[in-house]
């Protein structure tokens, strides 16, 4: 086994004695390629069954994660103990008795799943919602873009018609919702989410193959199944009583029927001054469904900052411990292993944990790092959302979150890709902490994908903690420049969230240590550093709530 930081040193031609043999500046202890090897094997092992939540290889993986916290040194994260408790409602639809019967202006019923896919709001054993039918544009109201689609219409009681992404950006206005990147008011649970403070009982996105970024099928494989949701806590508002989408040509047929035109409305949507148009058409929808209640467990744990006045701010290091446990079988493999969604993830949070904890309490940074993993991202986010809902400290002492989801299996690299890179100082700093180790920050490849939405650092966003997730970019080390992409489009087509995902004893394991060591040496730099990130003034996201997107 060697040090990655003697290989890495070598391999990209640093002066020696700059980073003190090892990419992370405070470190006493190296991160070494044996233990993250040892855990992502263990992790991602068919003894762990996929690491469902809420099943025995779940229990296994959050338990097996407590006991290597306590064992190196941590301090229990939450009210003495290294595991949060999330309760999870599992909401199981009756898809052959699901009702979407539309009346007035046009009377039919809707197909689920071939004109319409819905499913229930909460978790409830009798969804519905009753009231007519309202197109309301791109349902935005985004004050910083001094767009509202709603224009203080009331719109309670009734079932919202959404089209899906952002209001696009004009040849007058290029920057207009970031341009081709997505922002956070294109997202599916965006829309939902403003339905519901609009008081609506139901919504419908209309779908379409190119704004979506996925066919229907997609939508159809992802809703209609049993659907995982946090118990609402008090204080929101009243959830929709049916969520959903229906295809676009299911929606202008029914809008037809109304002497309605989605293309002509659709254009007038792309405009400040559109107003939600009435469809005289009424929506009564019925999903029976069964509710299941589930516990799974974040496990977390604290490395005390040595600075009095300052160890009650911390630093949050994330990577999701779930997979996807046992489902359909692939070339007679029915075990969806998840080594490196996230098994390689939670490999190189438990070695940063490790090494942090080894610092002698003298040495430690100023304030504290809390190492988190969470349970539920592939189920929504759930875990982390929980989380940030309920954090052990108030969210305005967490400073920052750094997550890994899909650590670095195939080599040292030069790049590395960051979600979150514009929306917040943590961009800038991260290239400037990575840039004298020879490295840079690699472009998001597809802004308009909008994968800054898709993984837990987006929890922390949405209650204003400035957040990234770090991962490898294309640039190896010793390849051709090619072959990164290629690496990337493999793990895409043949074993992202397929049973390939499995340990390989080719992977090569200096990438984890040296992403690790940079993680947490980032980490550890701002907690010593004499300010705290902050969101940009373009970003969705301000601590002080300033925005309509995030409450
Ligand atoms: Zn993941």
């Amino acid at each position: 086994m060697f040090r990655l930081s003697v290989r890495w040193s070598v391999a990209i031609g640093l002066a020696g004695g700059v980073i003190s043999g090892s990419g992370t500046r405070l470190a006493a202890q190296a991160i070494t390629t044996g233990e993250i090897d040892g855990d992502l094997r263990f992790l991602s092992s068919d003894l762990l069954e996929g690491r469902a939540p809420a099943t025995r290889g779940g229990q296994l993986a959050s338990a097996y994660i407590a006991s290597a916290l306590q064992g190196a040194g941590l301090a229990p994260g939450y009210k003495g103990s290294f595991l949060q408790p999330v309760s999870i409602d599992v909401v199981s639809a009756d898809q052959s008795a699901i009702r979407v019967a539309v009346s007035g202006a046009a009377t039919s019923v809707l197909r689920d799943p071939d004109d319409v896919v819905v499913w229930s709001g909460s978790a409830t054993e009798t969804a519905t919602a009753h009231g007519e039918l309202v197109f309301v544009g791109y349902g935005v109201a985004a004050p910083e873009y001094h767009w509202d689609d709603f224009k203080g219409i009331d719109l309670t009681g009734k079932v919202l018609l959404i089209l899906v992404n952002d209001p696009p950006a004009t040849s007058a206005e290029p920057g207009l919702f970031d341009g081709p990147a997505m922002t956070y008011y294109g997202r599916w649970t965006y829309k939902f989410e403003e339905a519901e403070r609009r008081g609506a009982v139901g919504a419908l996105i209309i779908h379409d193959t190119d704004r979506a970024g996925y066919p229907w099928h997609t939508v159809v494989g992802s809703w209609a199944k049993a659907q995982r949701m946090l118990p609402r806590d008090p204080g929101l508002p009243a959830p929709l009583g049916v969520r959903g989408w229906i295809t676009d040509s299911a929606a202008t047929a029914l809008l037809a029927r109304a002497g309605l035109d989605l293309a002509a409305l659709r254009a007038r949507a792309a405009t400040r001054d559109f107003r939600p148009v009435a469809t005289g058409i009424t929506v009564d929808a019925s999903i029976p469904s069964r509710v299941e209640h589930l516990t799974s467990d974040n496990v977390v744990g604290v490395v005390p900052g040595r600075d009095p006045a300052l160890r009650g701010q911390y630093v949050v290091f994330t990577a999701h411990w779930d997979h996807l446990g046992i489902g359909p079988a692939v070339n007679g493999d029915s075990i969806y292993n998840g080594a490196e969604d996230n098994a390689s993830g939670v490999a190189d949070g438990l070695a940063m944990a490790r090494a942090a904890a080894a610092l002698p309490p003298a040495r430690r940074p100023r304030r504290s790092l809390l190492f988190l993993f969470v349970t539920a991202e592939e189920s929504g986010l759930l875990g982390s959302a929980y989380f940030a809902g309920h954090p052990p400290v108030p969210a305005s002492a967490l400073i920052a979150d750094l997550n890994i989801d899909g650590g670095n299996l195939l080599g040292v690299v030069r790049d590395l890709t960051v979600l979150g890179e514009h929306k917040s100082t943590l961009g800038a700093s991260l290239a400037a902490y990575v840039a004298p180790r020879g490295l840079r920050l690699a472009p998001d490849a597809h802004p308009e994908k909008g994968y800054f939405y898709r993984s837990d650092h987006f929890s922390f966003a949405r209650v204003g903690v400035p957040s990234v997730s770090i991962g490898p970019g294309t640039d190896y080390v010793g390849r051709d420049r090619t072959w990164g992409v290629e690496q990337d489009d493999a793990y895409t087509a043949h074993r992202y969230h397929q049973p390939s995902d499995e340990y390989r004893p080719d992977f090569d394991l200096r990438g984890a240590v040296q992403l690790s060591e940079l993680v947490l040496g980032f980490g550890e730099s701002l907690a010593d550093a004499p300010t705290v990130p902050t969101w940009l003034p373009t970003a969705e996201f301000h601590r002080a709530g300033g925005t309509a997107a995030v409450q």
